[in-house]
């Protein structure tokens, strides 16, 4: 793991994603969605350290829980 990552992974449940994409407009560094469907992609499932505020807010934020934190310490 780089030394300047977060220390966890961000995951994505499609299943689960209403694809109203609030994580993308809140963080478009970190998540993208389908052209298909509209549900969600990750873009970097370890952020780096500076992001990693605005990826536990993006998840906080789903309002279908299709998005997880998997601590990796
Ligand atoms: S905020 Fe949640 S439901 Fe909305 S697009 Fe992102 S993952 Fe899907």
């Amino acid at each position: 793991m780089s030394g300047n990552a977060a220390p966890f992974r961000l995951v994505a449940n499609p299943r689960r994603c209403c694809g109203a994409g609030r994580c993308a407009g809140l963080a478009p560094e970190l998540f993208e969605q389908s052209l298909s469907d509209g549900t969600v992609i990750v873009r970097v499932a370890q952020p780096p350290a500076e992001l990693a505020s605005l990826a536990r807010e993006a998840v906080a934020l789903c309002p279908t829980r299709a998005l997880a934190i998997v601590e990796l310490v």
